[in-house]
């Protein structure tokens, strides 16, 4: 199997290589406060695979032996028996990639991108993010011994900081929001270079997060499942979640990609506005409980937007209140303990569930640990406590 980068937009094909980020013709077109032109795809051509067993890492662009030696992925996917009982859904199933070694299914992308790195043989990597995609990058890094610089806002959960120091990375706080923090990085990487996992701009990072996918696949027994429920953010898990799907159907594995359902919050919502409008407009300020997916303008947009419009996916806004009161649920009810914005999967499940046959196949996929942010899961149970007195 060989590979190339597309441009998701146009078409043009490059070879993929260092120094390869987007499409130079359409991120020529690039307008200020949009999610980013010109994103590249990975497509597999060549397209069987050798055996019926055959591994994740084999869809990837990058050799085996280049991945660190860190176990990422292979993530539980489990019925919690309680919860489906409560809630009368005897088809739902949770993708637990909190369990990864960073806590958070950021590793996915990481992993691709650090093996990306040492077949290249390039030192440094270089990335913004809202707390998750530095720190999992620090600690792939880490076991992958690379030199990993990263860019979070110093309101970041203090885990995620903490953590991010304990792999010995170097990171730079930035006073405001993560959008600043992205700008901070992009301005170091045009002075001083090294390879950006900025989230959506490098391509990898949408291929790295497909592993998600084909390991549902495996796991129900090489079928499809009806629903896959995903928080959303910048969009590149969502991006990645149909790409594994996508890469499956063109291999012959798979016969459909499933419904996919992208779960915002109230304060950071600007996937559902465009897919509502038909187009993304201004920038409106980032406010939600869940860090993780607090984006004003969100890197892989158009790219999720145009998967959500070809295959009737759909998004669900979710509030503060309601985020918190599906993570104490997961919790309590089936031993999930997740951070706030893994818990709006769950919260999108619950608003949308009346729509759903109880008996269909859903994967609400939980990205991130809760004890990555005990300050928030604290606020989450005092809010809990208020919610119930009178
Ligand atoms: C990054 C992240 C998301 C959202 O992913 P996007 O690619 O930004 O849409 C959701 N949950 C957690 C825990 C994350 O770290």
């Amino acid at each position: 199997m060989t590979f190339r980068y597309r441009c998701s937009e146009c078409g043009l094909e490059y070879e993929i290589l260092p120094g390869r980020l987007r499409c130079d013709r359409c991120a020529a077109l690039q307008q200020p406060d949009r999610p980013l032109r010109g994103i590249l795809e990975v497509v597999l051509e060549g397209g069987t695979l050798p055996t019926k067993a055959w591994h994740t890492l084999d869809l990837l662009p990058v050799e085996r032996r280049w991945f660190p030696a860190i176990p990422v992925g292979e993530t539980p996917l489990w019925r919690p028996e309680r919860l489906c009982d409560e809630l009368g859904s005897p088809g739902l199933v949770l993708k637990d990639d909190g369990l990864n070694p960073t806590g958070s299914l950021k590793d996915r992308a990481s992993y691709l991108v650090a093996a990306f790195a040492r077949r290249h043989g390039i030192r440094r990597i270089v990335v913004a993010s809202t707390g998750n995609a530095g720190s999992s990058m620090a600690g792939i890094g880490a076991a992958a011994g690379l030199e990993v610089r990263l860019y979070l806002p110093a309101s970041a959960p203090r885990g995620k900081l903490v953590q991010s120091l304990q792999y010995g990375a170097d990171l730079q706080k930035i006073d405001g929001s993560y959008d600043r923090a992205s700008a901070a990085c992009r301005a170091f990487l045009s002075e001083h270079g090294g390879l950006s996992r900025n989230t959506g701009e490098n391509p990898l990072t949408i291929e790295g997060k497909k592993t998600v996918s084909l390991e549902i696949f495996r796991q129900l027994g090489d079928r499809t499942p009806d629903y896959v429920f995903v928080s959303t953010g910048d969009g590149v898990i969502a991006a990645g979640v149909y790409k594994g799907f996508e890469d499956l159907v063109a291999l012959g594995l798979a016969d459909r990609v499933p419904q996919i359902v992208c779960v915002q919050a109230e304060g950071s919502s600007a996937i559902a506005r465009a897919l509502e409008h038909g187009e993304f407009t201004d920038p409106v300020a980032a406010d939600t409980v869940a860090d993780s997916i607090s984006v004003e303008v969100p890197a892989a947009g158009y790219f999720t937007l145009a998967r959500l419009q070809r295959h009737r996916g759909r998004c669900v806004v979710v509030s503060d209140r309601e985020i918190q009161a599906a993570q104490r649920r997961l919790a309590s009810a089936a031993g999930c303990f997740v951070e706030p914005a893994a818990a709006a999967a769950f919260a999108g499940y619950l608003t949308s569930r009346a729509a759903i046959d109880p008996a269909a196949r859903v994967v609400v996929l939980l990205t991130g640990t809760g004890l990555k942010d005990i300050d928030g899961a604290l606020r989450s149970l005092d809010e809990g406590s208020t919610a119930k007195s009178p």
